[in-house]
């Protein structure tokens, strides 16, 4: 595998991303099934857009969970389990926000 050459710190494998394995702040692989199409939100592999302009990076957790967090879309697990993103709530209250790729609250 290539390695940056400009970062000597050794990147943990936990937070590569978990298809395509790259490591964080790098561009997913072509048929990464994690990655996001950039000018929809939705699921990369399923997009119909030619090539590689609508790649997304790799940021180090699962996409939407960062904004279902700042939202408060969690699922509670019960005592003992932490809460988990609801990434389905995301999708039905949010829109995807080409210019700042992240999924955003619907201004009803
Ligand atoms: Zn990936
Ligand atoms: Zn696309």
């Amino acid at each position: 595998m290539a390695t940056e050459a400009d970062a000597n710190q050794p990147e943990p494998a936990s937070t590569n991303c978990p298809d395509c394995a790259v490591s964080p702040g790098k561009l997913h692989d072509d048929r990464c099934d994690v990655a996001r199409c950039a000018i929809t939100g939705y699921q990369r592999l399923g997009c119909t857009h030619y090539g590689t302009a609508c790649n997304t990076r790799w940021t180090g957790e699962w996409p939407g969970s960062a904004e279902c967090i700042e939202y408060g879309f969690l699922i509670d697990l019960g005592p003992g389990d932490e809460s988990m993103p609801d990434l389905n709530r995301l999708y039905i209250e949010c829109d995807w926000d080409v210019d700042r790729q992240r999924m955003v609250r619907r201004s009803s």
